[in-house]
Parts: structure tokens; sequence; C-alpha cells
């Protein structure tokens, strides 16, 4: 993931530096003492900068809202800054790096688990369009509670959905888990309910709510996940969408945080996207953390996003 982005930033980063070179070759002439050379950033600087990385992002499905914070972190971070003519590469690199630093977040496997055995059943819905990879993110969820020696009960609520149900059953049978269900065509919120009173009755630790999501989140769509959340009043509502949608993961975001209300996001088929742009627009864009990437089909394949290492990432060599 990110290898593209990356090799479009440090292209940029190289136009940037033969801009500010020549700027550095216009001073040098200019002045007397060639000791003290320094340059106090301007606001021309700062755009040129800007610009010349906006590409980059652009080309990677960053966001636009995206641009504008990290355009206006560099003006905060470089804007009247005096910049020694000799170090001013790497105050320009440490500069975009703490603005992309700023719009991604993560949120540790271990708090995340913390959170989780807070309250018992501690009950998880699960929300995203269809194929973006919710099923076998629930699943590796289940797998990762299982690991932490907490017990699960999925409840099948995308009632909607043909063969989702039967997908289901296939990752919950591997798994050991219990699957709740009713038939195609019943009441989603009723299918969440029982699942609660099954991990009640049972000593379950972790109820996991699957639901539908058709790709144009019509308001049917959306009522019936409101009133999955009215009924059953979740403790975390999780976002799963797919990297390699780009612009629409972030577009399904914004709608499904405006109308249900998102905890934390996984993006799913990290380990199939080159770009990133959706792993770095979807925090900024929600203000809440990525919890995991999905990084494969099988139930080990989910990483939490280290935002330190995926910046180091970007800029090294
Ligand atoms: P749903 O319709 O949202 O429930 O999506 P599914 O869970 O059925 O996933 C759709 C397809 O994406 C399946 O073939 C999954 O195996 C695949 N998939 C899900 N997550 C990942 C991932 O992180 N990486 C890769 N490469 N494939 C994934």
């Amino acid at each position: 993931m990110f290898d593209f982005l990356k090799k479009k930033l440090k292209e940029s980063i190289d136009v940037i530096q033969s801009t500010f070179s020549a700027k550095e070759k216009e001073e040098e002439a200019g002045k007397q003492n060639k000791g003290i050379l320094s340059h106090k950033i301007t606001e021309k600087d700062v755009d040129e900068v800007y610009g010349g990385i906006k590409q980059a992002l652009l080309e990677n499905n960053v966001a636009l809202s995206v641009l504008d914070a990290i355009h206006s972190d560099l003006k905060k971070d470089l804007l009247g800054k005096d910049v020694s003519m000799l170090g001013y590469k790497k105050d320009i690199e440490n500069a975009i790096k703490s603005a992309l630093s700023s719009v991604l977040m993560g949120y540790p496997e271990e708090k995340f688990l913390q959170e989780v055995r807070q309250r018992k059943p501690y009950k998880i819905m699960f929300i995203g369009v269809n194929g973006v990879g919710k099923t076998t993110t629930i699943a590796k969820i289940a797998n990762l509670f299982l690991k932490n020696n907490l017990k699960v009960v999925v409840a099948a609520s995308d009632t909607f959905r043909a063969a989702s149900i039967e997908q289901l059953e296939i990752h919950c049978k591997n798994l050991g888990v219990d699957l709740i269900k009713h038939k195609y065509g019943a009441d989603p919120a009723a299918v969440a309910f029982d699942a609660v009173k099954h991990a009640v009755n049972t000593g379950a630790d972790v109820v996991l709510i699957d639901t539908a999501g058709r790709s144009d989140l019509n308001k049917d769509l959306l009522d019936e996940l409101k009133k999955v959340k009215r009924v059953n009043k979740p403790d975390m509502t999780i976002f799963v969408g797919d990297a390699l949608t780009g612009n629409d993961l972030v577009k399904q975001a914004e709608i499904f945080n405006k109308e249900i209300g998102i905890d934390y996001s996984i993006v799913s088929k990290a380990d199939v996207d080159k770009k990133g742009g959706a792993v770095l627009s979807l925090a900024y864009v929600t203000k809440r953390p990525i919890l995991f990437l999905g990084t494969g089909q099988g139930y080990d394949d989910l990483v939490s996003l280290n935002v330190d290492k995926t910046v180091d990432f970007l800029f090294s060599s």
C-alpha cells in the first residue's frame, strides 16, 4: 500500500527541491556575506511546496477537503520560518510529513480490546456498502476476539442480499462461533436483538452485527440501519470501506457518518491498493480513527494503522 503515492511524492519533492535550489542560487548571488545564508519562507514558497505535492495526492485519490487541511498545515508550519539554505530540504520534508501525519489517525489494538472488555455483551454494529469486504472483516474481528479469549456471537442482520447469511454461516462454522439468523426479508433489528439475547443467555462477551449495504445508500437502507441502531443501541459502530474504491469510499463514509454515526473505520483490501488516498482521507473526513487495515482474505490479515511508520515509509529511500 502507498507505493504509488510514495513514488509520486518523491517526484514532487524533487521538483520542489530544484525550485528551491534555484532560489538559493539567486539569493546567494545577491548577498555579500556568503556565510550566513538563510531564507524566510514566504506565502509563495508555501504555495509552491503545496502545489508540488497536490498533484501527487490528487492522483492518489486524496479527498479535496483533506488537501485543504494539508495546505493550511503546511502554511502553519512553514510560513515566516527562517530556514538555513543548507537545511531547508529537511524543513520542507518535515512539514509535509507532519501535515500528512495530522490527517491520518490510527488506533492501537490493545485500546480497542480494552474498550470491548468494559461491558458484556459488548455490541458492535458493522456498516458499509456490499462487496467492500464487510463479511470477511467481521470474521477477522471475530477471530481477533477469539484469540483474546472473548466469546463471540454474530448477528446475520443483512437479511437483504442473497447468500449473505450463508456466507456468514461458513465463516462462523470455520471459527466455531454462534450465528443468529432469521429468514431473508426478516427485520434486521429483530435478528440483532435475538443475537444480544443469545449472548446474554450463553455468557458471550461480544455481539458482532452484520448489516445490509446496498450501493445506492437510499433512504430505505439508511432507515433500516437507523432502526437496527435504535433498537439494539450498539456500543460501537464500525464503518468498513474498500481501499480500492478511493473517492467512493470517502463519499460513503460521509453519508454513513452523517446518517448513522461512525466510531471507527476499517479499510479492507489495503494489500491490493497501491495508492493509499482512501486511507489518508478517511480519518480526516470522519474525524474518527482507522482501527485496522485489511491486508488479505485470511482471518489473520488485519493490521493496525501505525501513522509514524506509514509516514516514514512514504519518505524512506
Ligand atoms: P461484503 O459484501 O462487504 O460482505 O464483502 P465480502 O466480505 O464478501 O468480500 C468481498 C471480497 O473481497 C471477497 O472475495 C473477500 O475475500 C475479499 N476481501 C475482503 N477483505 C479483503 C482484504 O483485506 N484483502 C483482499 N485482498 N481481499 C479482501
